[in-house]
């Protein structure tokens, strides 16, 4: 099905703030995508507005019952002006992914990312130029319909909003100090852990604040069912080098496919770095370090990209991983993919999609 974006254009444009004073998640652009849902028609109405609060009933079903997943990517441009996003179409297909475990009718993957590609191109100025530099991309949905019998909405409404964001760390690579959690867990098999559901994120609020009043900066989280095996930091993927073999922990159905995780294990086997995914005991990361065979930690994801582990805490002990200095491998994988992200390097795997621009909307 074929169907039209609206564009409903704003009186005026928002001034624009330093790329200084980004941060991320601070300061939102001129405009959003919507799109509607209704069990009668379907996803209709898809529509590019001024970016603006939207009013939902109190009665909401998102509000009682956590109806809820979102998605993240980036729009990067390059130094010749180019816009691109990088492999967004794992990003359309992962958010139906979460649609399907939260029996949220599926979108039109096409569709959206047409929708996606026009309002970053309307926005195109919004885009920070620069090392680390980019636009933040907040795909989401929401169940709107007021009910509050349990069952699945009738009624959705799905919104993008972008957001500018700087350098996730300074000029450098800092690697950070993580608490192996022992006592709250972050997902189960057969649970919600493997999609992006906001109730993840409410869920694992509790260990980061622990975490971070014993000096921490997050949490790596352990297997829900006997506390021993490793599956992601944060809300990231994690990495371990060990003696000359990388290893990432197998996706089990508790933990998240990222996108960044999928990049770094293509550039490895590119690059004949071996690289394994398994499951992983945290003991057995301990003891290759006792074995001084623990050459570097890190984790993946969109925002930061790759963020190197300096320190491991678990049990009442502490590892300090290459001398809190940002491993060799580390920046090697951060640099490719920054590199292919904005351009200053070929992309052998054709991940990075231009966003061509469109006038003609205006
Ligand atoms: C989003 C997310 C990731 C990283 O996925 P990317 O696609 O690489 O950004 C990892 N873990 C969790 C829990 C996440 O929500």
């Amino acid at each position: 099905m074929k169907q039209d974006i609206a564009f409903i254009q704003r009186e005026e444009l928002k001034a624009k703030p330093e790329p200084v004073s980004l941060g991320f998640g601070n300061y939102y652009t001129d405009y959003m995508f919507v799109m509607d849902y209704h069990i009668d028609s379907g996803w209709h109405d898809p529509r590019i507005v001024p970016y603006e609060p939207i009013t939902l009933d109190p009665a909401a079903m998102v509000f009682h019952y956590g109806q809820a997943i979102f998605e993240g990517l980036k729009a990067y441009k390059t130094a010749d002006g180019t816009i691109q996003l990088f492999r967004p179409e794992k990003n359309m297909n992962r958010l139906n992914e979460s649609c399907a475990r939260l029996c949220i009718p599926q979108i039109d993957e096409q569709l959206l990312l047409n929708a996606i590609k026009q309002l970053v191109s309307i926005e195109k100025d919004w885009i920070p130029e620069g090392e680390g530099m980019s636009l933040y991309i907040r795909p989401f949905i929401l169940a709107t319909e007021p009910h509050l019998g349990v069952r699945p909405s009738h009624q959705y409404k799905l919104l993008v909003i972008l957001s500018p964001s700087g350098a996730y760390y300074g000029s450098q690579l800092s690697p950070v100090k993580i608490h192996v959690e022992e006592h709250y867990v972050r997902a189960v098999i057969g649970g919600v852990g493997h999609v992006k559901t906001s109730g993840n994120y409410a869920a694992s609020l509790k260990a980061q604040e622990e975490a971070e009043e014993k000096g921490y900066a997050q949490i790596l989280w352990l297997d829900a069912k006997e506390n021993k095996y490793v599956e992601e930091v944060g809300s990231m993927n994690i990495f371990f080098k060990i003696n000359g073999e990388v290893v990432t922990p197998k996706l089990n159905g508790s933990i998240l496919p990222g996108v960044t995780r999928d990049s770094v294990i293509q550039l490895l086997k590119h690059w004949e770095v071996p690289v394994r995914e398994a499951r992983i005991s945290i003991e057995d990361i301990f003891a290759a370090h006792e074995r001084g065979e623990l050459e570097e930690v890190f984790g993946s994801g969109t925002a930061a990209v790759i963020s190197p582990v300096g320190e491991l805490n678990w049990n009442g002990k502490s590892i300090v991983i290459n001398e809190q200095q940002i491993g060799q491998l580390s920046q090697r994988i951060y640099d490719a993919i920054t590199g292919i992200q904005l351009g200053k390097v070929e992309d052998p795997f054709d991940w990075t999609v231009k966003v061509d621009r469109v006038e003609s909307v205006l």
